[in-house]
Parts: C-alpha cells; structure tokens; sequence
C-alpha cells in the first residue's frame, strides 16, 4: 500500500524526501511540473544530493533534528532543478518512515510568481553559509551564491572581525546555538544579515542561516532619522537630541544645555508670512551651528526654540557663551526679497549634573530659566536657579487647590474701611477676597488673583465675588439702613462687552442701589484695548455705578489719558503715601493737584501712620484707607465694630 496515500488529498506541489540519501521518495502531481520532471518515476530516480552544496546539506540535517522534535520551517527555500532556478516557499515537517527514521515532508505553499511582487520574496530566502572549525569558508548554498556570488574567503571577513568570528566559533561549539543581527560583507558589498549560527558537531562545522534584512534596515534607519531630524533646518529635533545625550550619558563630561526662544518671531510670521519665518529659523540654524561647531549639539526643538548642549570645558563662561550666542543673533539677516530682518533672543541655561543628571529634567529647567530671561527684558540669558523650580511647584499646586476652591467656593470677603478725611466719617467698604487652603494655609490675593487672571479663573471667581458683595450690601443696607458703599476690585479679564449686563442683573436680583456700589479697576486694565473697555465702562457708570482708578502712579499712563473715562475717583497707590523719598511726596501733590482740576476725588490707599493720615489731610486728600484705621475684617467683626446701632452715619470708632 501506498504508505503517503492519505497526501494525495492536499491541494499544493508536495513531496517526501530522504534528507539522509537525498531522494525523493514520494511525490504527486503537482510537483512534477515544479520539479521539471516528466513523470514521478523519473522524479524519484534522481540523486539531488549531486548538486546539493555542504551548506544545504547541512541545513537539511539541521531541520532533520527539529523534525524529531515536532517542529515545522517555513522558509524561501531555492533549488534548480535541471537548471532552472526557483524559489518557493515551503512549510518542512518531519514525516516518519517504516524503518524508524525521519524523512521530510514538504509542501509548498506558494512560489514566487504567485506572490506580489513587492513582497521582497529575495530577502526572505533562506541563505546558508558553512564554516570549517578555524572560520574557513567551505560553502554556501544555492540562494547565497546566487545572490552574493562566490567571493567569500572566510569568517571574520564575512563578520569584519577576527574576535568576533572567533568567538562565534568558541560559543556555537560550547553547544551554545545564537541568534543575532549583524552588517556583513559577502566579498562585495555590505548587507544587514539575520544570522542563526549552530555547531554541527559531527562534522566540525560552523552553519549559519541568514535572512538578508538590509532593505527593513534601511527604511528603519531612513525612519529612524527622520524621526530624529528636523526637516526644515536638518537639525536634530527633540527627540533626536534626547535620543543621542540619552545613548551617551554614562560617558559624558560636564555640560550645559542652552534654551534659546527667538523673540517676536510670531510677528516676523504673521507680517512676512510663513514662508519668510521659515527661512529665518534656517539661516538661524546656520548661524547657531557655526557658533556651536564640534564642540556640542545643536537641535530645533519645535516653533522657535532651539536646544544647544555643550560641555564646560568647551567655554569660559556660560555666560560668556550665551552672550556670544546672542550676539551672533542680533547681527542682521538677509532674507531674499525681504532685505534686512533683526531679531534677538532669550536664553535659559542648566547644568548636567549639578542641576539635573536627566535631558528632560534638564530641558524644563532651561525652559524655565527662559521664561526668566524673557520676563527680565529678553535678548539675555538667565541660568537656572532652584526657586525657580520651587515657585513653579507652588504656582502648580496654587492652581490646582484654585480650582477645587472655586467648585467648593472656599472664599471670603474681607471689608476695609475707606474714611472721608473732611467729616471723619465712612464712605464705604472696600471688599477684598480671601482664601484660606486646608493644607496651604492663607494665601494671599496678591499670589492668587494674578494666578487666576492667566487661568481665566478670574471670570467665574469675579462673580461669585460680585454676588457675595451685592448680598452682603443689600442685607446690610435693610438691616441697619446704611448708606455707604462698597467698592469691588475688577481684574482686566473681567471687562468684557457683557459686563454691565451682568452687574445689572445682579443689582436687580439683590434689589442693590447702583449707586452704592463702586467698582475699583487699574490703569493698565483701563486701558487695555480701550476701544473695548471704554463702551463697557460707559455703561456701567450710566447705570450710577462709581468707578475708581486704582493703584494709580504704578502704570505708566497720565491723568490727561484717562479724563475720557468716567471715573469719578482716584486710589493714589499705597508706594507713595508710605515712600518715604521726597519724589513721593512731589507725585502726592501733583496727583491731588491734577485730581482738583480734573473734578475727581481722591483717595490715600496704605495710611499706617498718624505722621502719614497728617500729609495726606494736609494735601487736602477727600478720603483715605490703612491700617492706621482698619485692617480689612471679616463681617462678624465689622458689624460688631460698625454696627450696633441702627443709625444712618456711623461715626468711626478710632477717631471719635
Ligand atoms: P488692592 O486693590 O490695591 O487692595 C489693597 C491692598 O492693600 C489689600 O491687600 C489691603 O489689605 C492692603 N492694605 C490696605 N491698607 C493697607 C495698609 O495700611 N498697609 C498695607 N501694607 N497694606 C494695606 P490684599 O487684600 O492682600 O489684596 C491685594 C490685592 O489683591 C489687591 O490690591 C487687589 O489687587 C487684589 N484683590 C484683592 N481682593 C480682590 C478681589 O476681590 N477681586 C480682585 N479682582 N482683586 C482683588
Ligand atoms: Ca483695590
Ligand atoms: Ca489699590
């Protein structure tokens, strides 16, 4: 009986064959057109161990040893039958024979003609090269040879080093069977090599398996570069400039990292077009690297920044170094078709490892330092210090807790006395916000509120103040029929087109007279973009709200630019009352001077002392507010101080 009938029911080319006499000895079909035979009688008479290199054979026996272990290859596996080359790829198994040995059974599953050709089928074969037991070359099979030609001598020209070659040998003899990844040199050329070395003990001989890996390299090495590279200057980016200190910080010297922002580059792009902007960041490049040379590396790090490492010993002084940096900068560029184009920048510098022993840490603390150098003027450079990292965690956490604060409203309003010099008598309350944090404590409105002005905290947190004072007015002004009034601090984000609609609505809700309710507001926000402001303050004054000018002599605006604004008082900042250099006491008097011509009242923010309430009354200021009368209290305290009795003026308990 037929002992491989039962394959006859398989679709593909398959045949038996006797790894240990080279035959075929069982075939159907199908293969026979593969195998250029004329008949299965014909197939099997042949002796394929004739042009079967020592190297096939080798594998085959290899393969033989894993049959018995049960394992399947799929493998490229080229043979010529009468001459003509094929490649084929086929699934090897091991298939028992009557006389106890393993013969292999192999199907193929697809040729090349069959597959697409991109499916780079060449550098799939299954290439086999044997080794004599000092690295002499002995044989290659038939798909190295034809693809690699004859032209190697021996082991360590193939692996490009004596050692290494030797130490294939030594290890694959210790039975210790290797996988690796190499570029070798086949006589000709260079290739990526997937390499498979095992010992055949009963010949002596090194067998490698290889599968030519080149073209996978290349696009992962193409890949790999361009990940790591900028395309527009050619400068590494971050990642790549992370990557190389990264692979190479176990042997690096001292260095430091430079962070270098180019100031106003957004408007050279929003005035000259993209285009303009990208030709300067390249001619930048150039410039930094020229300066820069061998000595470190240069990188784009994205937009406009720059990353620079250099080691210490390669400069004087880092602010040295930086400063030529800046220099080399600030020299004109010729940009074609736009002419000349001046620009400086901002640097931020750390130090590995005294400030930190990892590129990231590194380049935050440069970032930092920057943001330093941009806030000092920019076109300079600022080296990392500790509390810049402390503030930024404090500013951090700040945020966070803000946020919570403002879901849980964990505020208060705090009121402070503003007395009218001339009766002694109250004019209001300014409310000012407080915050107490279970785990940080009080924190001040000077640290918080500019913090919730960057985060847009300030919208929301302005109303809630907005309503928490017209609530506290309206019950104060039923309770014990007072009418004074109280002024709320206004941030900049706050002055937005629906504003007077909002405080209206609020008004209406609390049934608060508009007119005893001020609105105190800065210079700088006053007038920033004013064409927006001016309308929303417009309004708000023809509701009969006051407006105050507050912290005035702190911006850099006049009196004369702020006489088209309805503000019907001035808040003379507290620097001056309490300055005690005579140019104070010049810029109180102008102040009142101007205030008296221009019809506006004024108040004297800060008084502390008796010598301080004399000046100012002196000056004929109308009102003023300190310590020297009240600090800002809670509400308990102050209707306990202020009011007890139902009594339309309070006279204020100090003076009286
Ligand atoms: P500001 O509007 O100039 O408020 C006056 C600040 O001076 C208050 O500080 C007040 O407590 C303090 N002060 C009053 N009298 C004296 C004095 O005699 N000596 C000294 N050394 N200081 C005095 P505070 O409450 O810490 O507020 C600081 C700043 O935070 C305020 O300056 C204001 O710009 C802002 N702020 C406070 N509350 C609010 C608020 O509800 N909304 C907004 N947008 N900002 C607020
Ligand atoms: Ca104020
Ligand atoms: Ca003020």
């Amino acid at each position: 009986m037929d002992p491989f009938s039962l394959l006859h029911y398989l679709q593909n080319p398959i045949w038996v064959f006797d790894i240990d006499n080279k035959k075929i000895l069982w075939a159907n079909n199908k293969s026979l057109l593969l195998w250029e035979a004329t008949s299965i009688e014909e197939l099997l008479s042949r002796d394929l161990g004739q042009d079967m290199s020592a190297a096939a054979a080798a594998t085959l026996s290899e393969y033989q040893q894993d049959f018995k272990l049960d394992k399947t290859i799929k493998t490229w596996w080229r043979f010529s039958p009468k001459k003509i080359a094929k490649n084929m790829l086929c699934l090897f198994s091991g298939i028992p024979l009557n006389d106890g040995r393993t013969a292999m059974l192999v199907e193929v599953v697809a040729d090349e003609s069959s597959l697409r050709r991109d499916l780079a089928f060449y550098d799939c074969s299954n290439l086999a090269l044997l080794f004599s037991d000092d690295g002499k070359f002995i044989s290659a099979n038939d798909s190295f040879s034809s693809n690699y030609g004859k032209h190697l001598i021996d082991l360590s020209e193939f692996v490009g080093d004596i050692n290494i070659a030797q130490q294939w040998i030594d290890n694959a003899k210790k039975n210790n069977p290797f996988k690796c990844n190499r570029l070798c040199w086949t006589g000709q050329r260079h290739y990526w090599f997937d390499i498979e070395a095992k010992w055949l003990c009963d010949s002596s001989q090194l067998l490698l398996q290889l599968v030519n890996v080149t073209k996978d390299k290349e696009k992962i090495n193409k890949e790999k570069y361009n990940s790591e590279h900028d395309f527009l200057t050619g400068l590494m980016n971050r990642r790549g400039v992370s990557a190389a200190l990264k692979a190479s910080h176990h042997h690096l010297a001292h260095y430091s990292l430079l962070f270098l922002d180019l100031d106003g580059f957004k408007l050279v792009n929003d005035s000259y077009g993209h285009a303009v902007g990208d030709k300067l960041l390249r001619a930048v490049a150039i410039r930094l690297l020229n300066v820069v040379k061998d000595k470190g590396l240069v990188a784009r790090f994205g937009g406009d920044e720059f990353i620079i490492q250099i080691e210490t010993r390669n400069y004087i002084s880092i602010a040295n170094f930086s400063n030529q940096i800046i220099d080399t900068l600030n020299r004109p560029f010729h940009i074609k078709d736009i002419g000349e184009l001046s620009i400086s920048c901002s640097i931020g510098t750390s130090n590995y490892p005294n400030d930190a022993n990892n590129f990231d840490q590194l380049v935050t603390q440069a970032d930092m330092a920057m943001h330093c150098a941009k806030q000092r003027g920019r076109n300079c450079y600022y080296p990392f210090l500790q509390e810049m990292a402390d503030a930024l965690y404090r500013k951090m956490t700040l945020r966070h807790h803000l946020s919570q604060a403002l879901e849980n409203h964990d505020f208060e309003l705090y009121y402070q006395p503003i007395i009218n010099l001339e009766n002694k008598q109250l004019k209001g309350f300014e409310a000012l916000i407080r915050w107490h944090d279970e785990s940080l404590g009080q924190v001040s409105p000077a640290e918080f509120i500019p913090l919730a002005e960057e985060t847009g905290q300030i919208v929301p947190l302005g109303l809630w103040i907005l309503h928490n004072a017209c609530q506290q007015l309206a019950y104060w002004t039923q309770h014990y029929k007072q009418t004074f009034i109280i002024s709320i601090n206004l941030s900049r984000a706050q002055l937005q087109p629906n504003l007077a609609n909002t405080i209206e609505q609020i008004i209406n809700q609390y049934n608060v007279n508009p007119s005893q309710l001020a609105l105190e507001i800065t210079e700088s926000a006053m007038l920033q973009d004013y064409s927006e402001t001016k309308p929303c303050l417009d309004a708000l004054a023809k509701m009969g709200i006051e407006l105050y000018l507050d912290d005035f002599g702190t911006g850099y605006s006049s009196l004369s630019q702020l006489h088209d604004l309805p503000i019907s008082t001035v808040k003379l900042d507290q620097s001056f009352v309490q300055g005690e250099h005579t140019s104070s006491k010049v810029i109180i008097e102008a102040t009142k001077a101007i205030c008296e011509k221009l019809n506006l009242r004024i108040v004297a923010e800060g008084v502390e002392t008796q010598p301080q309430l004399d000046y100012i009354t002196q000056c004929g200021f109308d009102y003023c507010q300190g310590y020297f009368f009240s600090k800002p209290m809670p509400v308990h305290e102050l209707e306990r101080k202020y009011f007890h009795k139902k009594t339309a003026n309070i006279t204020i308990p100090l003076l009286a």
